[in-house]
């Protein structure tokens, strides 16, 4: 249990939610929805939830409080609980997917966007909740633009059967208000001033050609120049890139002139206890330097910091319409994203943001970034909708998707079994069993035909491991070696019976962190896999599903797989027309290659058919985590999908 000492309740009146926090109550007391923009940091997500609680305006209901981000949700509830001064998951909780830490006496709870959704289809009226708080939502992703919808209908609903009325508030740091409040009616919108000072902007003179060594050439420039009371903030974009990053700046610190520093990592995957980290202290004369995602764009904030390091890049998963390609990709960030990130500098004192790229770049972005459901694949979401009794086509989305991804998405649920038609969708009795599972339908799909293939056994491990992070752990200074160990586990079929091998021996284990470490292999992602299969398992077994095993007719779970990721196959191609390096061709038509990070990569003479679990698209296609399949498979599997497939190419 955390104590909240009085240093926490000095620091809480200090927040600009504080002194204005009269006039905030009797607005939440008066109107039914409301729209409150405020500066990150000025205390929106920590304190309006607390305020709402001490004059009890929850009623008999709890107040729901959704993130975008899970690591956002899980660190600010430890946040409030100990302001609070109460235990993690009683009066505050948390619930993410795959793990719900509330209980009954929950009154407070903190929530990803998604669990949200997850509940709107058992509850469409959200009768649990008096209050409802859509948080970030200048984020807009596909969840909280959803909810946007369905807190509407509900709110509507609730008046009309005279049920408890539900409020909602919709929380954003800057936003395109004009948008929201079209959407809610003119609602009332309350501006909160938040305290901020000056910060100088610097942009690279010329181009960088690599922004990660740009970085780390900025932090020991700076280093050797500024005071080390001035904290770093660092925005990279992804785990794999934190680490390098974070063991090249070891490396270098032993030689540089400068103060002692510590290093602190901030991405979505990292342990909630490891990310506390980074809000603790340094001793004297010590420099703090934070590489961080974008989460600390604006879900999390870290007082300290004075110097801000924009690389200009964010990781996002995007989608195309035309080639029905899921892609992962680094992607230059919007300017309201630029301005975003410099503000983290400006938190307790004057600042600056260094930013690794031209002026003349920065005036060139898009002002903000596109909604993530212009660019993402629907079906799960629609599969949601449908599941809560809700119409996809008449739904008020608060912008509405391009026409060929609702299209195409409806397709693939209905090649997948879920929904009985793609114009008029009725959800099958085994589109009711996908839509029980918190993963993507493709998945479900896979758990729900594995006891036809007899090996729901295997199929369950494999998609845990899927559901969580990179289980491999490579570092820099030790690729060779990592990939000597790795060898003992790989499957000539490829990565997924590779994964599969891993975890069996990760379950055998007795010494399991240990055995990582001498294995290269991350034992916290593992870790996560083992609680993600048991949840799944929970749910097989209340469906009623005989988990049963393949054992070595290792065939048998890959055309299980296929049944529902056989919108994910690749054949073999090459001559005259291909893109540099492609072998491949997916069902959708994209040129594609094996990456190299799968076993599969550079095996001679290639596979003549591949089945992936994802596209990532840099400068080239790749295929990632990729099987050997054999072409009538799909046949067999999935003859309505192979009879388009072939039409169309
Ligand atoms: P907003 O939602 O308006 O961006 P928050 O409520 O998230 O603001 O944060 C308000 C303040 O609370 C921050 O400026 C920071 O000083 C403090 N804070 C938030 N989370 C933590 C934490 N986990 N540890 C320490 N301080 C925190
Ligand atoms: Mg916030």
């Amino acid at each position: 249990k955390i104590v909240s000492s009085e240093d926490i309740q000095e620091a809480r009146r200090k927040l600009p939610v504080y002194s204005v926090r009269g006039r905030l109550i009797e607005e939440i007391k008066k109107h039914q929805t409301m729209i409150l923009i405020g500066e990150t940091g000025s205390g929106k997500t920590t304190q309006i939830p607390q305020l709402i609680h001490e004059y009890r305006l929850e009623g008999n209901g709890a107040i729901a409080i959704t993130q975008p981000r899970r690591v956002a949700a899980i660190t600010i509830a430890f946040r409030v609980a100990a302001e609070m001064n109460t235990e993690i998951g009683a009066i505050v909780g948390y619930c993410v997917r795959f793990e719900d830490v509330t209980s009954i006496k929950t009154k407070v709870k903190y929530m990803t966007d998604g669990m949200l959704l997850r509940e709107a289809i058992l509850d469409p009226l959200l009768k649990r909740y008096s209050i409802v708080i859509l948080d970030e939502a200048h984020e807009r992703t596909v969840s909280t633009d959803v909810l946007f919808g369905i807190v509407k209908l509900a709110q509507k609903e609730r008046n009309e059967k005279k049920l408890n009325p539900l409020k909602v508030i919709i929380m954003s740091a800057t936003m395109d208000v004009d948008t929201f409040r079209q959407y809610y009616d003119n609602c009332p919108v309350i501006y909160l001033e938040g305290r901020t000072y000056p910060v100088t902007i610097y942009h690279s003179k010329m181009k960088q050609e690599d922004y990660q060594y740009a970085a780390v050439c900025t932090i020991f420039q700076l280093h050797a120049t500024t005071p080390s009371s001035h904290d770093f903030l660092v925005f990279l974009t992804g785990q794999e890139e934190i680490e390098t990053v974070m063991y090249n700046i070891k490396q270098i610190a032993k030689e540089a002139p400068g103060p002692p520093i510590r290093v602190c990592p901030l991405y979505a995957g990292l342990p909630a206890q490891k990310q506390l980290q980074v809000w603790k202290d340094t001793p004297p004369g010590m420099r703090k330097i934070i590489l961080a995602t974008n989460i600390a764009e604006a879900s999390v904030t870290i007082p300290t910091i004075k110097c801000v390091i924009d690389t200009g890049v964010v990781k996002e998963r995007t989608w195309c319409g035309a080639s029905g390609a899921e892609r992962l990709r680094v992607s230059t960030c919007s300017q309201a994203a630029g301005w975003q990130r410099a503000g983290r500098a400006g938190r307790t004192a004057a600042g600056a943001a260094y930013r690794l790229y031209t002026a003349a770049d920065f005036a060139a972005r898009p002002l903000h970034a596109t909604p993530e459901i212009a660019r993402c694949p629907l079906a799960p979401t629609i599969l949601l909708l449908i599941a809560a009794g809700i119409e996809p086509n008449t739904f008020p989305l608060i912008e509405t998707p391009p026409l060929d991804s609702v299209k195409s998405s409806l397709l693939l649920l209905k090649e997948l079994g879920a929904i009985d038609n793609d114009v008029n969708p009725k959800l099958t009795t085994l589109g009711k069993k996908m839509s029980m599972f918190p993963i993507d339908p493709k998945y479900a799909k896979v758990l729900l035909s594995a006891p036809e293939y007899n090996c729901l056994e295997e199929a369950l491990s494999l998609v845990a491991v899927l559901s969580s992070e990179n289980i491999f752990y490579s570092p820099m200074h030790k690729r060779e070696e990592a990939f000597k160990v790795k060898q003992k586990f790989i499957s000539p079929l490829g990565d997924h019976l590779t994964l599969l091998n891993v975890y069996k021996a990760f379950c055998k284990a007795t010494l399991k962190k240990q055995w990582c470490k001498e294995n290269f292999l991350n034992h916290k992602n593992l870790s996560y896999a083992c609680e993600v299969r048991q949840q799944l398992l929970t749910v097989c077994q209340r469906l009623n599903l005989s988990v049963s095993s393949c054992g070595p007719a290792t065939d048998q779970l890959l055309k299980c797989l296929l049944s529902g990721l056989f919108t994910n196959c690749a054949w073999l191609r090459g001559g005259p027309g291909m893109a540099a390096g492609a072998r491949y061709v997916t069902g959708a038509g994209a040129a594609a290659s094996v990456h190299p990070a799968s076993v599969l990569h550079a095996v001679r003479p290639s596979p003549p058919a591949l089945l992936y679990s994802e596209m990532l698209h840099t400068r080239r296609t790749y295929l990632l985590t990729v099987s050997v399949i054999q072409p009538q498979w799909l046949h067999q599997v999935a003859p309505e999908y192979a009879r388009r497939c072939r039409a169309s190419r």
